[in-house]
């Protein structure tokens, strides 16, 4: 029932779908929403019925057909369900980028909704029915459900960028979810990110009454602009009014198959447009957008996936940096890529949570572009034990996580996986999905891109005028430049600041990684999975296009050790004693590894960077004060490879006027403005 649903649950923890199954008048098995007791889609047929109600109804052959290159079209959803409605929609999308070659450079943005997930397994089961009936879902299902997201609440981000498709799943009550989405600019001449359909899908209002409830429909309002069109089956007295109320115009329609009618509103046009704020969207359409020229300043994991990210929205990048890319902090041999844990209740507004489970699923994806282009992998799915958790969070606050994400081991299992063989290990932590990044894979294919040039060039001034930006600088030869751009990202970490002293003066901590080669005895003996503690440790094979292991030793095992914390230092370079700290460390932790790690650490190797923190932790992310073109990204601390790529999300979808995957109280915590940033660091 629905109130046992609304009352006792505590906010943000997600209950998954409880799939029953019927029987259909045609004697087919389908599935039943054990919450409310409605047909997830049409007994008749749930895929005639999508693309007559949520496509036809919202006129999105048409619509969609008459995209410009570079423009996006955004859709939200009530009700993510089955996944039947992006199915539909994916399927009719790409077969209209098939027929209309400038659709080759638009965007579709999926937002969808779901408070109770159907789990894995049942999803599986219930698409895979719909491969046998609809061969056109084939190609799709499967790269749907490798991306279904693990059901922990907040917001998904999902890539299908072959397709030129994002789809947003937003796990959590919608009417909560749709608040969250950010339409604020803070300048009057950015675009505003806004919907242009809506998929009302959320069972029938006398199962189901919280998504056609009054706050639905505010949210509604405040994300439509004139012009933006909603479909639903249902003409209930409930849904009218409430569309009615919120300024759309509504329509009765022939409904599908054998049911009468159904309804279709759209907003419409205020009187005079100067009095709404809003632009027509229609006037904008068949005029070419024009998502200009960037420039990234610093080539580290943030300017790397920042230029990426604005690369595939269409925009021109030239990259820079005084030295290479990755020359600083995020250019290690291998960084981890494991989630910091957080008592579930606070996760939808975590950011490293968040973050990490774009980046793990990011990388995954990237892992097939290394195949095509013969590079090592980006991520190599490793798998990771934490051994503080314990210490940090308790095991019983991460027992509601899904085991896919964080999971304890019976110990013997925990002892053959991880190698350790005397430390108790019953309370361990184990997060199956970590892995390491291999920096140097990422770089080779984000330069690939045949948007993003890299150039060399120290930045000395940036200048603002009301049109461009304009950047000056010199070569490593001491020939000055200029260059002109639309937009300026500045991502140079603790530098950024003396490129623009509006972003904030940042902490400065150096840290030293160290690695070296294991002897094949101490290798039989040292841990076989990355390990977290105070430290962290990770064994690796050393891969072509390993660039700083300084010898040619492709396939040789090393073991990873960082890192050293040194605040206030910004020197470079490598020091025995840092490699002791990070050996320390570890026996610390695992006392066994005593006669097992080399003594004498003066042969290993190592390389030290500088992290960049603010004294709230978070980094920096958004558009400069009283600025129409600079934007930074920095601050990651040591968190780069887990937080950049959903923040150069969040950014792009800013500057470009798209919706971000983070919630706008989330990008308050982020911007450059924010209140702890105003206080000067003592
Ligand atoms: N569009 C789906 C598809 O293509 O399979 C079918 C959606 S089904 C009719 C309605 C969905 O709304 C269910 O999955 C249900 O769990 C979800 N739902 C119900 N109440 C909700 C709420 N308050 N917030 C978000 N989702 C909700």
């Amino acid at each position: 029932s629905i109130a046992h649903h609304t009352n006792a649950e505590p906010l943000n923890t997600i209950t998954p779908a409880k799939v029953e199954w019927q029987m259909d008048d045609t004697g087919n098995m389908v599935p039943v929403s054990g919450e409310f007791g409605d047909v997830y889609f049409s007994h008749a047929d749930g895929l005639a019925e999508t693309r007559h109600v949520f496509l036809e109804h919202n006129q999105l052959p048409d619509r969609l057909a008459g995209l410009v290159p570079q423009q996006c079209f955004t859709i939200a959803e009530l009700g993510f369900g089955t996944g039947l409605n992006l199915l539909a929609t994916w399927q009719l999308w790409r077969q209209l980028r098939n027929t209309y070659p400038q659709l080759a450079d638009a965007r579709l943005h999926f937002i969808t909704t779901e408070k109770f997930p159907i789990p894995l397994a049942d999803l599986t089961h219930i698409l895979a029915l719909w491969g046998q009936r609809a061969p056109e879902l084939v190609a799709l299902i499967e790269p749907l459900l490798a991306a279904y997201p693990p059901l922990i609440a907040g917001c998904h981000r999902l890539d299908f960028s072959y397709d030129n498709l994002t789809v947003d799943i937003w796990l959590g009550d919608a009417a909560q979810s749709l608040s969250k989405l950010a339409i604020e600019r803070s300048q009057q001449s950015a675009p505003q990110p806004h919907i242009d359909a809506w998929f009302l899908d959320g069972f029938a209002p006398s199962c189901n009454s919280t998504l056609w409830a009054d706050s639905i429909f505010t949210q509604m309002q405040r994300l439509s602009r004139p012009h933006t069109t909603a479909a639903t089956y249902s003409c209930a007295g409930i849904v009218k009014r409430g569309l009615k109320e919120h300024g759309f115009d509504i329509k009765k329609v022939k409904g599908f198959g054998r049911k009468r009618e159904m309804l279709t509103a759209i907003m419409p046009a205020p009187v005079s447009d100067e009095t709404s704020g809003h632009t027509d969207n229609r006037a904008a359409d068949h005029q070419a957008i024009d998502n200009g020229h960037s420039i990234v300043i610093g080539a580290g994991i943030s300017g790397l996936m920042m230029a990426w990210t604005l690369a595939n929205r269409g925009v021109q990048v030239t990259l820079l940096d005084k030295t290479a890319p990755l020359a600083g902090a995020s250019g290690n041999p291998r960084a981890l890529l494991a989630p910091k844990m957080t008592p579930i209740h606070h996760v939808d507004e975590h950011l490293h949570t968040i973050g990490y489970l774009y980046s793990s699923r990011l990388y995954r994806d990237l892992n097939q572009k290394a195949t095509q282009l013969n590079t090592a992998p980006v991520l190599e799915p490793t798998g990771a034990l934490d051994l503080l958790v314990k210490a940090n969070i308790g095991t019983e606050q991460i027992e509601d996580y899904p085991d896919e994400m964080a999971t304890t081991l019976p110990h013997e299992q925990v002892q053959n996986i991880s190698g350790i063989k005397e430390q108790d290990l019953s309370e361990n932590l184990y997060l199956p999905q970590s892995g390491l990044v291999n920096p140097q894979a990422l770089k080779t294919i984000i330069l690939t891109h045949p948007l993003i040039r890299f150039q060399q060039l120290e930045v000395s001034e940036i200048n603002e005028t009301e049109q461009q930006v304009c950047i000056e600088g010199s070569d490593q030869n001491q020939e000055t430049f200029s260059i002109l751009a639309d937009h300026v990202v500045i991502c140079a970490a603790f530098e950024s600041h003396q490129l623009d002293k509006r972003i904030f003066n940042c902490r400065k901590i150096r840290g030293q990684l160290s690695w070296f080669r294991p002897s094949l005895e101490q290798l039989m003996n040292l841990p076989r999975i990355p390990l977290k503690y105070s430290g962290y440790c990770a064994p690796f094979n050393a891969q072509a296009g390993d660039d700083n292991l300084n010898t040619v030793t492709a396939g040789k095992p090393y073991l990873l050790l960082g890192a050293s914390f040194i605040r206030n230092d910004i020197g470079t370079d490598i020091r025995d004693e840092e490699h002791q700290i990070s050996r320390d460390k570890l026996v610390a932790a695992i006392p066994e590894m005593e006669s097992i790690m080399p003594a004498d650490t003066s042969l290993w190797q190592g390389r030290a960077g500088i992290r960049t923190q603010t004294p709230d932790y978070h980094p920096i992310v958004g558009q400069l004060t009283n600025s129409q073109r600079i934007w930074t990204m920095s601050a990651m601390g040591a968190k780069g490879y887990a937080l950049a790529p959903i923040c150069a999300e969040a950014l792009a979808g800013t500057m470009l006027g798209s919706f971000a995957p983070l919630s706008n109280a989330m990008l308050a915590r982020l911007s450059p403005n924010r209140t702890r940033l105003q206080t000067p660091l003592t």
